[in-house]
């Protein structure tokens, strides 16, 4: 839609181009800026013109830019030699916009975003991603993406700083994973979306999101029995922190995150089937 309040669309070129005041906001695909009234703005900025690359394999780390669209970002899942290669394509569907959208939406309008049904804060929470931000002094700082969302839209991002990238660790990208997501209807937005991790030293990782106002990680030295895992879910994630929208009920929204996490235990406990 147009947005008849905004006099003014630059093209950062590079870091001295994205000093950002009041009524100024960053696009990153704009799939969500462009689709309702933002009567609040001014000026955009494009983050496209910095040219960053969208996936930077490191020694320790995978980055993906905060410009990587959804599209770039699932063809990851090409990757055989990662275990988890199959999470980017899972969570991008986890979107479940149109091919238009993936080819514009980013991973960090998504993140940026932070709505409890935002994919990329799934997929990067599971693997336990940082989240690299630019500050207006110059600086960086970098934030668990999992502390990253505080809670239905609201982030640590403070007014002018700019989410430059996520990182995740390699050795996560070699753990199992198991994947689960819930919606109300076919081509709904997720109601719960629940992946498990088991690393290579048994450790397992189940990341609850969608479902609540924010990610929950629950930790495990092992694989937990049922038990465990149902009792660390109701321990730490109350009532409250599942939320109400037109996408499904809290209630309804706890109960399903239940089923999912136990489906999700049942597989990472399976023997492992070698190809
Ligand atoms: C059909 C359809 C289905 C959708 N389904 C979902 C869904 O299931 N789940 C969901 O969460 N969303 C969904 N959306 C909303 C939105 O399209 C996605 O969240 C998308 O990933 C946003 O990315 P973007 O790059 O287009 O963000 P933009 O629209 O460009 O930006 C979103 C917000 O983030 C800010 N921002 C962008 N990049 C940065 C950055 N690097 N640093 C700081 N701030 C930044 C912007 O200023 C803006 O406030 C859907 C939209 C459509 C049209």
């Amino acid at each position: 839609m147009d947005l008849h309040n905004v006099i003014a669309y630059d093209i950062a070129r590079d870091r001295s181009e994205l000093m950002l005041d009041a009524g100024d906001a960053p696009v990153g695909g704009g799939t969500w800026l462009f689709s309702e009234p933002q009567p609040h703005l001014r000026r955009l900025v494009d983050l496209s013109g910095l040219r960053w690359p969208p996936i930077t394999l490191h020694s320790d780390t995978l980055e993906v830019a905060a410009t990587c669209t959804v599209e770039q970002l699932a063809a990851l899942s090409g990757n055989h030699e990662w275990q988890a290669a199959p999470l980017f394509r899972q969570c991008a569907e986890a979107l479940l916009a149109s091919w238009k959208i993936w080819k514009r939406a980013t991973v960090g309008g998504n993140i940026c975003l932070s709505f409890p049904a935002g994919a990329m804060i799934s997929l990067a929470s599971a693997l336990d991603a940082t989240a690299e931000i630019w500050t207006i002094d110059g600086g960086e700082r970098h934030v668990p993406v999992a502390d990253f969302v505080r809670g239905v839209g609201s982030n640590v991002l403070t007014p002018g700083e700019i989410l430059r990238s996520i990182r995740i660790p390699t050795q996560t990208l070699n753990s199992r994973t198991a994947f689960r997501k819930i919606a109300l209807s076919p081509l709904g937005r997720s109601g719960s979306v629940v992946i498990g991790r088991r690393d290579d030293d048994g450790r397992v990782t189940i990341s609850i999101t969608a479902a609540t106002v924010r990610p929950f990680l629950l930790r495990f030295a092992d694989i937990p029995s049922a038990q465990e895992l149902s009792h660390n879910l109701s321990r730490l994630i109350l009532a409250e922190d599942f939320h109400t929208d037109a996408h499904g009920a809290a209630d309804w929204r706890r109960a399903v995150t239940a089923v999912l996490a136990e489906e999700v235990r049942t597989e990472l406990s399976a023997e492992e089937v070698l190809p």
